[in-house]
């Protein structure tokens, strides 16, 4: 049995990228970006308005209330064809292109239309007010952002701004999921003597998508060693596979039998962790496997814990860790387990701080406790017993900033 850090070490140096996809714009949010990027042109293009109001020479207005003659009126997206002189003005609109001649733009507020063909500027103006310079915030050729980027939508825009309608990602890994289990049953069935619906597929399914990997969820494969070596043979193509189930010590767990038969090398089969022990972790040359315990929560556990930093650095982040932080106990906490424990959590913010409450839970079977959480809290076995209003370490899932 090797402990959770262990665990996590091993996985995440085999996890590597798998090289370089190109996805358009409007797909690559989310993901790192795989290239460097340099401009294709000046950005702005052209000295332009960042206002509405009237463009002149700075020169001109040096007096309150100066009256200019009014030469034209210029809409963003049309170049100017006439130039302003001594005593003149253009009437100009935010990201309009400044006419020849003008030097500075007077907002519309301070400015008072005096009939069709004049204007009053009711306050003077420093050279070069209200004007974006050429190339002021890029200049053509130059690097505007570096490979390893996370694609914010802020940087979506600044990638959209330098023509980049394609853009390099870090592949998304793609993620094979198979569940296995003679006494699973689909979703829309209603279980029969014995049986119990599957969920675990559709819990690593959305985790998948939350991660930002492909998933592909394959049917439910009976604990047969027939069946499950045709399946996993199927799931080894692609970058990842997850198998649930079958890898406890029972009679019918077979899956780290077959998962020896493709060749898959196994780094660990135990994990000092609660919940989730009996899981097995392995690769080909191709592909990562991790065989995941059938218990629902334990299932869902080793993916946040173990797998989504692996598919993280498998996407390119370079901060691909769980963020552990600490919060205020809202309840007394006690557990007996020696194994490090994560135990389902309710946390929030209250006055800028972050408080957590234990979810009371029938283990790890217990979907509905677990649906109920949005955290974990982490006990190791040095301390059993907590009381309200202790420090406690906790792991937010995602769906705590997605809900807060
Ligand atoms: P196993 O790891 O195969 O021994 O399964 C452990 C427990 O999890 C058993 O009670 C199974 O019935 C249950 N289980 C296994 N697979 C699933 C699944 N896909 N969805 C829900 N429960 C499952
Ligand atoms: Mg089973």
């Amino acid at each position: 049995m090797i402990a959770v850090k262990d665990a996590i070490e091993i996985t995440l140096d085999e996890a590597a990228p798998r090289g370089v996809e190109e996805v358009e714009l409007k797909n690559a949010s989310g993901y790192i970006l795989a290239e460097d990027i340099f401009s294709d042109i000046d950005v702005p293009p052209f000295e332009k308005s960042s206002m509405d109001g009237y463009a002149f020479k700075a020169a001109d207005c040096q007096n309150k209330l100066t009256t200019l003659d009014v030469v034209g009126s210029i809409p963003a997206g049309v170049y100017p064809d006439f130039e302003v002189e001594h005593g003149q003005a253009a009437k100009i609109m935010t990201g309009a292109p400044l006419p020849q001649g003008a030097d500075s733009v007077q907002m519309v507020e301070k400015t008072q239309a005096i009939g069709e063909n004049k204007v009053k500027i009711l306050e003077p103006v420093s050279l070069g007010k209200n004007v974006a310079r050429k190339s002021e915030v890029i200049k053509a050729d130059s690097k505007v952002l570096s490979k390893g980027v996370f694609i914010s939508p802020a940087v979506a825009g600044a990638l959209a701004t330098v023509g980049m309608a394609r853009v390099s990602i870090f592949k998304r890994p793609e993620v094979g999921i198979l569940v296995t289990g003679d006494e699973l049953v689909e979703v829309a069935q209603k279980p029969k003597a014995g049986q119990i619906r599957s969920s675990n597929g559709y819990s690593l399914y959305s985790q998948v998508v939350d991660s930002g990997a492909l998933p592909e969820l394959f049917g439910i494969v009976p604990d047969n060693i027939e069946y499950l070596t045709k399946s996993i043979e199927l799931g080894l193509q692609k970058d990842v596979l997850l198998i649930s189930g079958g890898v406890s010590m029972g009679d019918y767990d077979f899956v780290e039998e077959v998962m020896l038969e493709h060749g898959v090398k196994i780094f660990y089969d135990k994990v000092n962790i609660k919940p989730g022990k009996p899981t097995v972790f392995g690769r080909t040359s191709e592909a990562l496997v991790f065989g995941l315990p059938g218990n629902p929560v334990s299932a869902s556990t080793i993916f946040e814990i173990i797998v989504r930093p692996a598919l993280r650095k498998m996407m390119g982040f370079s901060n691909y860790h769980s963020v552990k932080m600490e919060a205020t106990l809202e309840k007394d906490y006690a557990t007996n387990t020696k194994r490090e424990n994560y135990h389902p959590a309710w946390t929030f913010m209250k006055d800028n701080s972050f408080y957590t409450s234990p979810i009371q839970s029938r283990g790890s079977a217990d979907v509905v406790a677990f649906a109920n959480s949005n955290s974990y809290l982490i006990t190791t076995k040095g301390k059993q017993e907590f009381n309200s209003g202790e420090t406690i370490e906790v792991i937010l899932r995602p769906e705590f900033w997605k809900t807060m």
